[in-house]
């Protein structure tokens, strides 16, 4: 008995794809294809609407075109017993199909290649990246002023006071002076116009004229360390002089300042944090605290708006190797030219330390954050796909990497040395292609493999399981329809959705219909499985009611073909809400329902998706069962990581098998009490699936946000049955991964589903000496089933610089990805350790990263001075932020399944999510400009930059808040809401009314504007000054000290300053 509807009509591979008809094929006889301009391969389809973008709610409107089913309910509505129809004995074949673990040898049969070589040179021009190159004098130079309790190293009170009387009232930045500060250069002030780009390479200009009487130019020190010599390794690097290297003309002066203004004695730190107990402690009240100028100390919001200035007008082009690309914060248009795209690929640094001393000295992690699927702009083009013909992708023979364009053809362009390993391989004949006078291939701006850094091969039939093209992926949707979620409106809101949504199921280029199948359950301690087959009339359900061993009461009929089932799916998702509307059932099973869905897709031979829409701890008497384990006491406490483990292995077996299938698992959770995010998650997690959470879901204020992110998560691009690998060249290897996905040996990253917004963070460490000639290459290919069934790999290369100076390190690092890192490993650390630990380790490795920079790179100084580099100078605000996340220091509202949640959501982001999530975006709406499509500059996080008179927006990827302060204009608040004061605006307003004015019309613009950005449909939270729901918009001002004991920036940068010290003392 066959379930597959669509019988496989995979088409033989080596001919051209009708989907692709942009692509010329490029001729694997061997031809090149003479006068083929690189334009002439489009992209391989356009782009989709329907995943370039959140999808726009328009196009939802309910179910016009279904017929009305006035025929009479043929499901039985009993839904604790057997209905008639039942049919448990027709068991779903046994489907051992279950793929053994050498069903991926094929992929990825080897290791890293053992033989030390290089990469052609000739295929890495070494130029130095203008884009790293911060033309403003590098390093911050801040004495931070000590108080009396620092007796070992503060100096002593008297010259304090006396450094408060000298520097009172000054702002200081990376170069202002005592006496005349350069304008424009400090780190509230905005660039000087003149400089309105990066130097160009050679360019000595970044620095401050030299007219100014203190700044004195001299040589970098010599430096007493092991570390980096100034000199001669400098010479290979074709840039301009590092600017951050040579002392800061006016760091003499800063000596004997302190950064910022000294408002009074200062805390001893445990005293200013109670709650944070690693901060020493010491009892009694503090003295009246005096603090350091905020203003004074490096902003996030400067070196967002620099690097937007900087960066954010011209392309990123990405020919030259070891190029530090714009902020994620930056707009700004991608080319490629050889190296992936920033949007897949993201590095710590872009100049990797050529020995693993140097590396452990600086204490840098080296890791690249990958979205292998990521959603390019419409601009941009997509990867090509690139077909090799029968023997599949030409790949080294030894470590299996891939054609790319660092690959160098020798003999003629017979044979090819490989840019991992130095294995030389035999062209195949159908890829032999003559070389140009350069030693390039001809053909080489014809072929994306050898002049792109991204591009798709086609794979063959030895790339999927059993040798067997794959099916197309099935949808599986899973209602609870327990009381809770009957009550709530949640059963009949999801049924109503489902019937305009299935028809943007994913599909590719000019594919009339979706490719994918959709099959239907619902379930509260049974579960029912309905027969949606084209021909019958009316739906018909099986109930199964032994969860102990689920198993698909059904083959023929589950799964059916959106557009042939039309009429019975429909007079389904109307009737479902009608069959539960009476029911008193309140408890649920889960891992049945997983189970289920699993079985079905065995039985059908496919990957897929579930989507399962959860209300409940699921107690009911099951596989999985769960016991309501939550406890705040655990809190601060050794046993505090067991909230965010699982409780029961059961499910992690789950995974396995549901990985082994490509069974992906989404869920929607929607609780009005604790139901274990940790557990429940984890096969989501493992299978490379979704989570979202609508806590105490209301219809009024909650479907929006949930209706949008069904819509997205439905519609967005995916992979199935995904295998990630990833090759260095010799010298590195990839020896760590954070994400939401499986791992069956120590190299391949397994996701039964992989979407465009998932992101994988890989650290490496040095197996062997780099070299600055041949730098360090990473090749991370992915293998996949598109949403059509077509087996593919994704290639993305990216070529890095290596160095034997520490200072180039610190000079092209990118602090955003740093801190993805750190908070990936910090959160995968609260499972095994005591939170204390985790984040005591984390303040060691940033006070080890930045001490080392300050001994070996930076100007010798006095000890009061802290000095971050240039690259790193946010390092600290935003460490501070992940110490204080919820995660890591919960605040006083904060659920055990809010942590678990926030714990696996920040696991799979890229870097411009935790970004934005660490450190939120706070923007004063009333300083908008209603004529222009620009949004208002941001501001610091922090309650004192709030003024009671206007309104502000907040927004950290989760939730956005609108604030309006006590002495808003009535005019503004009659604009905004629609009452005429502030005392009418209701507490708790979780919407905005559309009024027609242009005040009202800009908000929601932005407001629409951010929704669109992010991957999640926000919360929007409004926030009136003075009520209780403040407290909750406070903890994201994340500058402050928060109520749960978080430190304030100031606070914690002279934490630091003080860890700094130590460990250079
Ligand atoms: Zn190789």
């Amino acid at each position: 008995m066959s379930v597959n509807q669509p019988a496989h009509t995979g088409p033989p591979y080596g001919r051209p794809q009708p989907g692709y008809q942009g692509y010329q094929q490029p001729a694997y006889g061997g031809q090149p294809l003479p006068g083929v301009p690189q334009l002439q391969y489009g992209a391989y389809n356009g782009p989709m609407p329907g995943y370039q973008q959140p999808p726009p709610p328009q196009g939802y409107f309910p179910s016009l075109g279904f017929p009305s089913k006035g025929s009479p309910v043929s499901l039985n509505s009993d839904t604790s017993s057997l209905a008639p129809n039942f049919i448990g004995s027709l068991r779903a074949p046994s489907t051992s199909g279950a793929s053994l673990p050498s069903d991926h040898l094929t992929y990825s049969p080897f290791g890293q290649g053992d033989v030390q070589n290089g990469i052609p040179t000739s295929a890495a021009p070494m130029q130095r990246p203008p884009a790293s190159q911060p033309y403003l004098p590098g390093s911050a130079s801040m004495p931070v002023t000590q108080t009396p309790t620092f007796q070992q190293y503060g100096p002593p009170p008297a010259s304090v006071q006396q450094l408060s009387n000298h520097m009172a009232g000054m702002t200081i930045g990376t170069v202002a002076a005592s006496a005349a500060p350069p304008a424009g250069l400090g780190y509230g002030a905005p660039r000087p116009p003149t400089m309105p780009g990066p130097p160009l390479p050679g360019q000595t200009a970044p620095v401050p004229p030299a007219s100014q009487p203190n700044h004195v130019f001299s040589p970098p020190p010599p430096t007493s360390m092991s570390g980096p010599q100034p000199g001669p390794p400098m010479s290979s690097l074709h840039g301009p002089p590092p600017p951050t290297h040579p002392p800061q003309p006016g760091y003499q002066m800063q000596q004997n300042g302190s950064f910022g203004q000294v408002r009074g004695p200062q805390p001893n730190y445990g005293a200013a944090y109670p709650g944070a107990p690693n901060y020493g402690r010491q009892p009694g009240p503090p003295p009246p605290p005096k603090r350091l100028d905020p203003d004074s100390i490096p902003s996030p919001i400067q070196v967002i708006e620099d690097d937007r200035n900087n960066c954010g007008s011209e392309p990123f082009v990405t020919g030259v190797r070891g190029q530090v690309p714009p902020l994620v914060t930056t707009d700004f248009l991608v080319k490629d030219q050889g190296n992936a795209s920033p949007r897949y690929i993201r590095c710590t640094s872009y100049n990797i330390p050529c020995t693993s001393d140097m590396a452990k000295q600086s204490q840098v992690p080296l890791a690249a954050v990958i979205k292998p699927l990521a959603t390019l702009r419409p601009e941009e083009t997509l990867p090509y796909l690139v077909d090799h013909g029968e023997s599949g992708p030409v790949r080294c023979n030894r470590c299996k990497a891939y054609m790319c364009p660092f690959m160098q053809f020798i003999e003629g362009g017979r044979r090819f040395q490989c840019c991992f390993c130095s294995c030389v391989t035999e062209v195949p004949p159908h890829y032999f292609q003559h070389l140009d006078h350069t030693g390039k291939r001809v053909d080489f701006y014809d072929r994306p493999e050898l002049s792109l850094g991204s591009y798709e091969f086609l794979a063959t039939v030895d790339y999927c399981k059993n040798n067997k093209f794959p099916s197309p992926p099935a949808f599986i949707f899973m209602i609870d329809v327990s009381y809770n979620a009957v009550k709530s409106g949640l059963v009949r809101l999801i049924c109503e959705e489902l019937k305009s949504l299935l028809d943007y199921l994913p599909r590719e280029g000019n594919m009339e219909e979706s490719a994918i199948r959709v099959g239907f359950v619902t379930y509260n301690k049974v579960l029912h499985f309905y027969n949606v087959k084209s021909s019958l009339a009316q739906p018909q359900m099986m109930v199964v009611s032994d969860v102990a061993d689920m198993f698909v009461p059904l083959l023929d009929g589950f799964l059916v073909n959106v557009n042939e089932s039309r009429t019975v799916i429909a007079s389904l998702l109307d009737q479902i809400p009608e069959m539960f509307a009476d029911t008193r059932e309140t408890e649920t099973v889960f891992a049945p329902v997983i189970q289920a869905g699993l079985e079905a897709l065995k039985a059908a031979e496919c990957a897929g998706k579930l989507f399962i829409f959860h209300t409940s701890l699921p107690i009911a008497e099951a596989p999985g069962k769960l016991k309501n384990r939550d406890d705040k006491k655990l809190i601060n406490t050794d046993k505090e990581k067991t909230l965010f483990q699982p409780q029961t292995s059961f499910y992690n077996n789950l995974a396995k098998d549901c990985v082994t299938q490509g069974c992906c698992v989404d869920l929607f959770l929607f609780p009005n009490q604790y139901l274990d995010v940790a557990t429940l998650g984890v096969v989501t997690y493992q299978t490379g699936g979704s989570i979202y959470k609508y806590a105490y879901f209301q219809l009024e204020t909650d479907q929006d946000r949930f209706l949008n992110d069904l819509r997205r998560d439905v519609q967005k691009e995916v992979g199935f049955d995904a295998v990630m690998r990833v090759r260095t060249s010799t010298g590195i290897r990839a020896t760590d991964f954070f994400g939401a996905f499986y791992m069956s040996n120590t190299t391949d990253v397994e996701m039964a589903g992989l979407d465009c917004d998932k992101t994988i963070t890989v650290e490496f460490k040095h197996d062997d000496k780099l070299s600055e000639d041949s730098g360090a290459l990473l090749q991370c290919a992915l293998l996949y089933t598109s949403c059509t069934g077509q087996r593919r790999l994704r290639i993305h290369n990216l070529s890095l610089n290596c160095c034997t100076q520490l200072a180039d390190l610190y000079r092209n690092c990118e602090t955003d990805t740093l801190i993805n890192y750190l908070a990936k490993y910090a959160y995968r650390g609260v499972l095994s350790s005591p939170v204390k630990t985790v984040r005591d380790a984390l303040i060691s490795q940033c006070a080890q990263i930045l001490a080392c920079y300050r001994k070996n790179c930076a100007s010798p100084s006095s000890a009061g001075q802290l000095i971050l580099p240039e690259c790193m100078k946010l390092l600290p605000v935003y460490l501070n932020c992940v110490l204080k996340s919820d995660v890591l220091q919960p605040g006083l509202e904060v659920t055990t399944d809010d942590r678990a949640y926030i714990r696996q959501l920040v696991t799979s982001m890229d870097v411009a999510e935790t970004n934005v999530f660490f450190y939120p975006r706070l923007l004063p709406l009333t300083k908008a400009d209603v004529d222009s499509d620009s949004l208002p500059a941001a501001i610091r996080n922090s309650e004192e930059r709030l003024s009671k008179g206007d309104i502000y927006l907040l927004e950290n990827g989760l939730n956005i808040f609108v604030w309006v302060g006590v002495n808003v204009q009535q005019g503004l608040i009659q604009n905004l809401f629609g009452v005429s004061s502030f005392s009418q605006i209701s507490n708790g307003l979780s919407t905005l009314p559309v009024l027609e004015n242009p005040f009202s019309k800009k908000v929601r613009s932005i407001i629409d504007m951010l929704q669109m950005q992010r991957s999640r449909y926000m919360k929007l939270i409004i926030v009136k000054q003075e009520d209780k729901l403040e407290m909750l918009f406070k903890h994201f001002l994340v500058e402050d000290k928060s109520l749960s004991g978080g430190a304030s920036y100031v606070d914690f940068l002279c934490h630091m300053h003080k860890e700094i010290r130590q460990l250079l003392s």
